[in-house]
């Protein structure tokens, strides 16, 4: 048996039991050292959404302990023993949305269940989990804490793909939470030439410019750079980023929704200035597996690592994953890992 925990209402987790999983030919068991808790498991726990019972967690790195017949010493497959970090996403391969390749907008999204029918949101706060072996991503020596971060940075990697941005250019980002901070640790790798950080917390702005930001600014004093920047992600879809994000470009520039914005809340931007400038916004969300490619890179070549070291803000055992949920939902924290 392995244990999982599953969420149970606001408040409320426990653990349960279940057998223990048996990959498939394409498939690698893996043993789960470290899984990230992300907003969904925030949101489950506080209660802002209500959807119980339910067996959460998809920020999960482990190391490979079985192997199905179909990918056994397979070239670039991971073998037994070597640590992964894994993509949980299914994508059905058959709607438009795959077969334009825009796999992270897969209109057909398949969700699982635990044995006694509860349904599954990743299930990655466990001792172990099936996962299709091209949906795994080796991690060579790297800390298992940065391989936990695979699945956020590949969300990082999707919205630096999408966005176009290349060495040299000025960028910023708006909100640096822990999405944030992953932007200006990749950004940074990638040679732009300066990348400021906006937040309205003091704190958020103190560990970003200890995390080399070029500059820090409130969202009224990034106005003084207005024009400026050719690449603004915004990472905080609050009222009023948008609108920032997209006077803070420069002729040419580009802004990135990154962040959920309320589902209600409409935004005032002057189309005409987006076409005398050819100022372009492009919206962002999840991962595709050539993003898992590269945010793989990242966590096995140590790129980002002092970045990566700095963002684990904690970690539990998972018999003591109420006290990492109650971390999670009371303060703000960059990562809380779960596992072991
Ligand atoms: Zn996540
Ligand atoms: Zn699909």
């Amino acid at each position: 048996m392995v244990r999982v925990a599953v969420i149970t209402g606001p408040g409320r987790v426990e653990i349960r039991e279940e057998p223990q999983p048996v990959p498939e030919p394409d498939e690698l068991l893996v043993a789960v050292d470290a899984c990230g808790l992300c907003t969904l498991e925030r949101r489950l726990f506080s209660g802002e959404k209500r959807l119980y019972p339910v067996a959460a967690g998809h920020e999960v790195a482990g190391r490979v302990v079985a192997v199905g017949d179909a990918v056994r010493d397979l070239a670039g497959a991971p073998r037994i023993g070597e640590l992964v970090t894994a993509d949980f996403l299914t994508r059905c391969g058959s709607c438009s949305a795959c077969r334009r390749g825009r796999t992270a907008m897969c209109k057909r999204p398949q969700g699982g269940a635990l044995s006694d029918g509860t349904i599954t949101m990743g299930g990655g706060l466990t001792d172990m989990v099936k996962v299709r072996a091209r949906q795994t991503w080796a991690c060579g020596d790297a800390p298992v804490e940065h391989a936990a971060m695979g699945e956020p940075l590949a969300c990082v990697a999707h919205s630096i793909r999408l966005s176009g941005v290349r060495a040299g250019d000025r960028v910023a980002i708006i909100g640096v939470g822990y999405m944030g901070r992953l932007h200006l640790a990749a950004t940074r790798a990638l040679g732009a030439a300066s990348v400021g950080a906006v937040d309205i917390s003091d704190v958020r702005r103190q560990d970003a410019r200890r995390a080399n930001a070029s500059w820090v600014a409130t969202p009224d004093e990034a106005l003084q750079r207005a024009g400026d920047q050719d690449v603004v992600f915004v990472t905080a879809g609050v009222p009023g980023s948008l609108e920032l994000a997209v006077s803070l470009c420069d002729a040419g520039g580009t802004v990135v929704l990154y962040g959920a914005f309320p589902r209600d809340h409409r935004a005032t931007v002057d189309p005409d200035a987006l076409h005398h400038h050819e100022i372009t916004v492009v919206g962002v969300y999840s991962h595709e597996p050539e993003d898992w490619r590269v945010a793989a890179g990242w966590i096995r070549s140590g790129a980002l690592a002092g970045d990566l070291d700095a963002l684990v803000t904690a970690r539990f055992q998972l018999d003591a994953v109420a006290d990492a949920l109650t971390l999670v939902a009371g303060s703000p924290v960059y990562r809380v890992l779960v596992g072991g």
